[in-house]
């Protein structure tokens, strides 16, 4: 009578707490997982798994064979913190000051090692399951950096699968849906550059103050007046700085304005960066000023595979029961760079919840908070969910 992976590993809960622990409180920015790395293949060696390290500098990748040959499925954690102050005093924060695994990576990275031990201790599989751990999923692109330096061709895969914890829903809830399900994250600059002088003397000045103004106002008509009405878009200013900062009877020469653009589809992700700027420079010289902007593209929209979001879901279900799948969700402006991934195998993109009870006071605090944890609880979950895609998606027949 084969077990369910999540009971096995729920057995296992007590020593995959306290790594998650030791994870949270030795957190590593992208790039610089090495403790984390070194961690991540001594725990795959000690299982007899095939270990390969080097991609993207701290990436890992471990190979487990099943019982019989077959097909061959990937699954990928990220690994990175994040560089912020953590706020929390237990006992398990962060020792690095500035630094904190405020995303959950911690437990993204052992949720797959426990699913890897699973998988390499019962082989119930036909064909290779490949675990893929990745350095800098919080900007740096680690998933494309393993991507270029030939994760696919070295490591063939037929499909792939990631996890993210989610708090806004409760322990033991599972979200995944076809289609996409975060959005592409962009970034602008522009610069204004008018002509500075006097404050009381405007008229012998061009303020780019007025202009930076005028165009904060201006763009926010691209996601109200030129997007598709039910089409999803931001477009956020987050940073406006003027060239003299301490002066209140100096017009400056310069404003320089930073911000962000969010989509889903391609088509949106074109009109978004055409309108800023074409409203950025059309504004500035409706004003007599003049304005350069940089657009710049990150990450793509994670789409989720059709198949393979069906099929993750009704894993999901043999786990948690069809009322605790969660298929049909509204979509959130986040990004992640598993998109990266989704664009070269089918896949899908998985959300599990880690809220708790009110009273439990755990899980609820919401990711990248600097009260935010991990919550511990769902790794026989996460990690029963990731070997159950595995043993049902290449089965033993
Ligand atoms: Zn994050
Ligand atoms: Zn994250």
């Amino acid at each position: 009578m084969p077990q369910n992976p999540m009971d096995t590993i729920h057995t296992d809960l007590k020593e995959l707490t306290a790594l998650r622990r030791d994870l949270h409180a030795h957190p590593e920015l992208g790039f610089d997982e090495h403790r984390t790395s070194q961690i991540v293949a001594s725990f795959l060696e000690e299982q007899g798994i095939e270990v390969h390290r080097g991609l993207a500098g701290t990436g890992v990748v471990g190979v487990i064979r099943g019982a019989r040959p077959g097909a061959s499925m990937g699954l990928r954690a990220d690994m990175d913190c994040l560089p912020m102050v953590e706020a929390n005093d237990f006992a398990h924060r962060s020792i690095h000051p500035g630094l904190m695994h405020g995303c959950g990576h911690d437990g993204h990275t052992v949720m797959l090692l426990a699913a890897a031990r699973y998988l390499a201790k019962t082989r119930r599989f036909s064909g290779t399951a490949v675990v893929i751990f990745q350095p800098a999923e919080e900007g740096g692109g680690g998933a494309q950096v393993m991507i270029e330096q030939g994760l696919f061709e070295r490591f063939a895969v037929d499909s792939i699968y990631a996890l993210h914890n989610n708090p806004d829903y409760p322990a033991g809830v599972i979200a995944v849906q076809p289609g996409p399900v975060e959005a592409a994250a962009d970034t602008f600059e522009i610069v204004v550059t008018g002509r500075g002088g006097h404050a009381a003397i405007p008229h012998e000045a061009i303020d780019p103050v007025l202009v930076a103004s005028h165009i904060v106002i201006a763009l926010q008509s691209i996601v109200s007046r030129n997007l598709h009405p039910l089409e999803a878009g931001v477009v956020t200013v987050a940073s406006i700085q003027t060239s003299q900062l301490s002066a209140c009877n100096v017009i400056p020469a310069q404003v320089k304005m930073l911000g962000t653009a969010r989509s889903f589809t391609p088509a949106n992700r074109d009109l978004l960066e055409k309108r800023i700027g074409e409203i950025a420079q059309g504004v500035a010289i409706a004003l007599g000023a003049i304005a350069t902007c940089h657009y710049q593209r990150g990450y793509p929209s994670t789409v989720n595979h059709t198949e393979q979001a069906l099929f993750a879901a009704q894993v999901a279900r043999t786990l948690v029961g069809e009322e605790n799948v969660r298929c049909n969700e509204p979509l959130t402006m986040g990004a992640e760079d598993f998109s990266y991934m989704l664009q070269e195998r089918p896949g899908a993109y998985i959300y599990l919840g880690q809220g708790g009870a009110p009273s439990q006071g755990v899980g609820h605090c919401q990711l990248h908070n600097d009260r935010y944890d991990f919550n511990d609880n769902i790794i026989p979950l996460g990690a029963g969910l990731l070997a159950s895609l595995v043993e049902q998606g290449l089965p033993l027949r």
